[in-house]
This record gives structure tokens, C-alpha cells and sequence, in this order.
């Protein structure tokens, strides 16, 4: 027998749970179908375990740091298998309480794999379910390329199940996952090389930005390998990796893993799509509107399988936004995409939001004023090791509207949250320039720059 709900979410990650936990809130009868674990990428494979590598990694620097400040330690030994227990016990406490919570939620929690076999009606091992409101939030996977030998690498879903440290690793591809792997597996004592294909770290990002952190990367040790493109993997008899580059003929070898760091596609082939009116774009993405409905009327798509900004809390907006509109009578709810604000968890760490410099110039032409400056943080005053913050602002009009902040450095990630909800209310340089600076603090130089 089929069983009905008011709402029905495909995958129990960042997306699909907020939109079943809003409607539940307002008393709708909600199930979330996950075929993996709950929490989905985020919780298991991506934001938690990352940022907890990226505090790992960024006590190995503190640690580098501490003898200028009268400590007589030596970074001595590092035990990853501590690291990853704690990390891991860290994680299924998240899992294990999100099972909890749905029933306390009364959420029905399905597992299986969830497909379409026709436009209302879903099939999960052998079982239908259908509901007034579909909303399919299945997320995405990392892209692995069709070379020969591609498959003895692995994507960062392997990274987080090395139980081992690796001792030497090149991690290919030049994004933010990229530069986050590579970062905190260089800070921990394991060689790394990263290939580009291109010549640029974060290509999308301001140069500022990605000038200052190829800089830092190359200080702190990581080799970076530009323009290379990887046609063969092979594994060598001492069982490392040879990586052959097709442009100049040569192999990088002795590398014992390889990490593949070049994008995610949407995770929207295996859903019965064809089965339904629901449509994609080239790149497999739903096609949704502003208000995140399918073309399929009672269906709606939203997280990394839209081609929105994959991050958790945009997933999570826009879940709850749907909810709201459909369950909590507001009929103009939906999530504005313009002004997300993100970090990068790159040693050091980068912070960002609005426009780039060039998009901003792209846009508004000789109207845009730029402010910009690059210093030592007084943490860095007499460490051995050194790192600058560079930080910029992007203005635009007689106003000097902020249409772009971005800083890269010391705090930066703990630095913007508030300066993003300044940009979006509408916040002109004046305005920076009128708050009172919280002394001494790296932040304080973006509301006094000249
Ligand atoms: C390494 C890494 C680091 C990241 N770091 C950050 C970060 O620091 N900050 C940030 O904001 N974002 C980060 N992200 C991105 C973030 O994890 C995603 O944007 C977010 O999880 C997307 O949410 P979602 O609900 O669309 O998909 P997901 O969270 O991926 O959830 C989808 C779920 O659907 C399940 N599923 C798929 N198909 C089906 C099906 N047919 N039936 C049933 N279940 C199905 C999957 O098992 C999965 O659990 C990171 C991602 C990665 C990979």
C-alpha cells in the first residue's frame, strides 16, 4: 500500500532534513528518505570533519609559534589515529542524535534510495510513498575523471577514511576543497603537491585573494604544480603513484596517495528523473525558480544538486524558506542568493562575500572604488613563522556602497559573519568608517582603512 505524507524529502542531509524539520514545526506530517547516513555530506564527509582537521592542523602552526612566546615545546610526533577517533566519535554523536531527533520530531525517517515512478510518487526498495510536496535534496559527488588509472586515487569522502597518515600526497584540482585538503594535510607533516590545471589557486575568488594564498601555500611548504594536465595514473612496484602530465611529458612519481580535488556534480542520475517532467541543465543540475519549484507542480529541488552555491547553510536557507512558504502561509518566502557570504579553511583561512573586484568592475565600470590593505597580524610580530592578513573592499558609487569584502588571513574566518550582515543591510564605507574599531583585533582594520 502506498503511504501518504504532506511532505516527503529525498536525502537526509543540510537541504532535505531543514525542509522536513520546518514543515513539522508548523505540523505537517513529514519523511525523510536517506540512503547513506543522516547529516549527509556536511555532517559525514565534508564541513564537521573538515573543520575539525583544519583546528588539528592549525595547532601544529600554534605549536611552531609557541616558543616565541617563552613556551619550551617542540612539535614532536603527531598521532593521526587520535586525531581521527575523536574526529569520527565526534560525528556519529551528530548522527545519532539527528535519529533522535526526527523521532522526537515524529518525522519518519526511511532508509533506502529513493527513485520517481511517476511525477508524485517515489520508490524505496519496493515500498511507494507519495506526498502533496516532494522535495528532493539528494546533494552531490565528488567528480573523479575518465583517465586510465583515475580510480587509485581517491576524493575527499577516501580523505575522511584514511586511518593512516599519509606520507606523501598530491592532491589535484585548484578549488576550495582542494586548497583545504592540501593545507591541513601540509600543517600536520605530509608532503604535499597540488597540480593545477590552470595557473590559479580559487579561480573564481579575487585575486587578492588567490595571489595572497598561493603565496602563503608556497612559504608554508606545499609544492604547486600549475598548468599540469594529468592523462595516466600508474602504480609503481614499491606500490607508489606515478602521475603522467600529458603537456610536458613528465612523471611525478612516489606520491602514496593521490587526492582528486576537481569539482562536484549533482547527484541527479539515479533519482527516475525520466520518470517525471522534472528537467536539468547541461551539467545534470535541476532547473528550479526562484522558489525552488521543479516544473513538476508539488515538486521541489533544492542544495548542491541545484546549481546554487554548494554550501550547508544556503541548502539549509533555502529548505526552510520552501517550508515556511508552504506550510507557514508565507507566499513570497524564498531565499535571495545575491550576498553569501563563506570561508575557505585554507592555512590561512579566507573569508569572503559579494562581488569580486573584477565583477565588480564587469558591472559598474568606473563607479568602483577600491580599499586595500596587507599587514603583519601582531600575533605574527616576532613568530618564526609568518603569515600576513590582506583584506579588501569593493565600493561602488558617490555612496561608496560595499559590494565585496574579502579578507584572507589570521581570524578571518571568525571575522566577517557580522560585517555580512552590515553588507547586507546596505552598508556604505561611511558607515565602516563611523563604527568604532574593537582595539587591538585584525578586524578593526576594515573599518579603518584609508
Ligand atoms: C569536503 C567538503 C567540505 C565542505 N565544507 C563545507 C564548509 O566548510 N561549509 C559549507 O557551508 N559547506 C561545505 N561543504 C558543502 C556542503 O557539505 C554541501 O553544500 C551541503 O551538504 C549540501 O546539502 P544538500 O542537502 O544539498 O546535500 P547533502 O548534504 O549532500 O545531502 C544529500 C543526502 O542525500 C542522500 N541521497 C542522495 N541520493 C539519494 C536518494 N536517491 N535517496 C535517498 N537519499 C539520497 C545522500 O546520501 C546524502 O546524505 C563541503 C563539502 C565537501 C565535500
Amino acid at each position: 500500500m502506498t503511504k501518504v505524507y504532506d511532505l516527503i524529502a529525498i536525502g537526509g542531509g543540510s537541504g532535505g532534513l531543514s525542509a522536513a524539520e520546518r514543515a513539522a514545526k508548523y505540523g505537517a506530517k513529514c519523511a525523510v528518505i536517506e540512503a547513506g547516513k543522516l547529516g549527509g555530506t556536511c555532517v559525514n564527509l565534508g564541513c564537521v570533519p573538515k573543520k575539525i582537521m583544519w583546528y588539528g592542523a592549525s595547532i601544529a602552526h600554534m605549536l611552531e609559534d609557541a616558543p616565541a612566546y617563552g613556551f619550551a615545546v617542540k612539535r614532536e610526533g603527531f598521532d593521526w589515529g587520535t586525531l581521527i577517533t575523536e574526529r569520527n566519535r565526534y560525528v556519529t554523536n551528530i548522527n545519532n542524535w539527528y535519529h533522535t531527533y526526527l523521532a522526537d520530531s515524529n518525522i519518519d525517517e526511511i532508509t533506502g534510495y529513493a527513485h520517481f515512478v511517476d511525477d508524485h510518487t517515489l520508490e524505496v526498495d519496493g515500498e511507494r510513498y507519495q506526498a502533496n510536496h516532494i522535495v528532493i535534496a539528494p546533494g552531490s559527488y565528488a567528480v573523479v575523471p575518465e583517465i586510465e588509472g583515475a580510480d587509485l586515487g581517491i576524493t575527499s569522502d577516501g580523505f575522511f577514511g584514511l586511518s593512516e597518515q599519509p606520507r606523501r600526497v598530491a592532491v589535484v584540482g585548484s578549488g576550495y576543497i582542494a586548497v583545504e585538503l592540501a593545507g591541513m594535510l601540509n600543517a600536520v607533516g605530509t608532503e604535499v603537491t597540488m597540480f593545477l590545471r590552470g595557473e590559479h589557486l580559487l579561480r573564481k575568488f579575487d585575486p587578492m585573494l588567490r595571489e595572497s594564498l598561493m603565496d602563503e601555500m608556497l612559504e608554508d611548504g606545499v609544492n604547486i604544480i600549475s598548468s599540469s594536465q594529468i592523462d595516466r595514473i600508474e602504480r609503481a612496484d614499491d606500490g607508489t603513484l606515478n602521475l603522467h602530465c600529458r603537456a610536458n611529458g613528465q612523471v611525478q612519481a612516489g606520491f602514496d596517495q593521490l587526492i582528486w580535488a576537481i569539482g562536484r556534480n549533482p547527484s541527479s542520475t539515479q533519482l527516475g528523473l525520466e520518470n517525471t517532467g522534472i528537467t536539468k541543465d547541461a551539467q545534470g543540475y535541476i532547473k528550479v525558480d526562484e522558489f525552488q519549484n521543479t516544473q513538476v507542480s508539488g515538486v521541489y529541488a533544492l542544495g548542491d544538486v541545484t546549481d546554487a552555491p554548494q554550501l550547508t547553510p544556503v541548502a539549509i536557507a533555502a529548505a526552510r524558506r520552501l517550508s515556511d512558504r508552504l506550510f507557514g502561509g508565507m507566499l513570497d518566502r524564498r531565499l535571495d542568493y545575491s550576498l553569501v557570504p563563506s570561508v575557505v579553511f585554507s592555512h590561512p583561512p579566507i573569508a569572503t562575500v559579494g562581488l569580486t573586484e573584477d565583477e565588480a568592475r564587469a558591472t559598474h565600470g568606473e563607479a568602483v572604488k577600491v580599499y586595500q590593505t596587507r599587514f603583519t597580524p601582531m600575533y605574527h610580530a616576532f613568530t618564526k613563522r609568518q603569515s600576513k592578513v590582506a583584506m579588501k573592499l569593493v565600493c561602488v558609487g558617490a555612496q561608496e556602497k560595499i559590494v565585496g569584502c574579502h579578507v584572507i588571513g589570521f581570524g578571518a574566518d571568525e571575522m566577517l559573519q557580522g560585517f555580512a550582515v552590515a553588507i547586507r543591510m546596505g552598508a556604505t564605507k561611511k558607515d565602516f568608517d563611523d563604527t568604532i574599531a574593537i582595539h587591538p583585533t585584525g578586524s578593526e582594520e576594515l573599518v579603518t582603512m584609508r
